[in-house]
């Protein structure tokens, strides 16, 4: 079993960024600035966003944080979006989900230039992804990518089964595998809470990408022998374990399932490190010169 290991793939990629921004910086280009919009105070959105400045800054990027009170008005929030998308020092921006009940995440989405979606959450780019067009390639689903791809992991005619079928990961991360390229064809099966004989789709994978929000909920009876899986899931879970009484937790029961497994992604370091990573590539990619 090998370990997919998103702390010392992420540090390495990491350094790649930096050293691409301080050739930008010799050549007296712009350096990559990365807004994002926080609404209210959520406290997971609150460490989100302090991670992905924190990020920024260790790569030499930009970073800055537009913070909008809890009950903003659409119209106001729209206005905030258009300030953005017009002010060309800002290259990239996310606009941090959850919002706040009374505002169209849709509405919003669709309101930034899909130019500056380093999210690539835009029905502009969600399109272009179909279609297999240059496009920002949503953060999580690219760290994946980018794990397949420097660990050399093949899946060429492979199955790859995938749990979940968000906008965010499991719905683009199907596409993304099906595609002819590398990584990439795979015969792709998307499984969801309505899936008939979950745990017998599950076994026939070559492939298991679990991003379904459900605490150890891939067992080693679901998994073949040999299989190489991703565990997208972080969910908070009570412990005894840690000061604080509370641990992050994966989809996949690791303990048991790594024994069987070829690669294995950990839980925290794998998959959530690859995403900052996804968001810092988005950036650099939108960034002018
Ligand atoms: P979501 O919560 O929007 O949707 C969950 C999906 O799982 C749905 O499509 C649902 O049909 C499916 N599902 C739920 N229960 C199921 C079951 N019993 N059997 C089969 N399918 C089932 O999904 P999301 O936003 O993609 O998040 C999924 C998990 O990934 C969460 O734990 C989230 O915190 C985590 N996540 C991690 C990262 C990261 O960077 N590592 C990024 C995004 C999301």
């Amino acid at each position: 079993m090998i370990l997919l290991d998103g702390k010392k793939l992420s540090a390495e990629i990491k350094a790649e960024i930096t050293a691409e921004v301080k050739q930008r910086i010799a050549e007296r280009k712009k350096v990559p600035h990365l807004a994002a919009v926080l609404v209210g105070n959520n406290g997971a959105s609150e460490t989100y966003v302090a991670s992905k400045a924190k990020n920024c800054a260790e790569v030499g990027f930009q970073s800055s944080v537009i913070r909008l009170e809890e009950n903003i008005t659409e119209a106001a929030l729209l206005s905030a979006i258009d300030g953005l998308n017009r002010n060309p020092e800002i290259d990239g921006f996310i606009v941090q989900l959850p919002l706040p009940e009374h505002i169209s995440v849709q509405k919003i989405m669709e309101a930034i230039d899909p130019g500056k979606d380093v999210d690539g959450f835009h029905p502009v780019n969600a399109g272009k992804l179909l279609q297999h067009l240059p496009t920002y390639i949503p953060a999580t689903p690219y760290g994946i990518l980018l794990m397949l791809e420097r660990y050399k992991i093949e899946t060429s005619g492979k199955h790859c089964v995938i749990i979940g079928r968000s906008n965010i990961v499991g719905m683009p991360m199907s596409v993304l595998m099906a595609r002819n390229d590398y990584p990439g064809n795979c015969t792709v099966t998307l499984c969801h809470s309505k899936t008939k004989n979950l745990s017998e789709v599950v076994r026939s994978g070559d492939i298991v990408i679990a991003a379904l929000g459900s605490p150890k909920f891939v067992k080693a009876e679901m998994i073949k022998e040999g299989a190489v899986v991703i565990d997208v899931g972080i969910t908070r879970v009570e412990s005894k374990e840690t000061k604080s009484g509370f641990k992050i937790s994966g989809d996949v029961d690791f303990e048991n399932v790594a024994p069987k497994c070829s690669y294995i992604t950990p839980v925290p370091g794998g998959v959530g490190l690859m995403t900052i990573i996804g968001l810092l590539k988005n950036t650099l990619t939108a960034t002018r010169d």
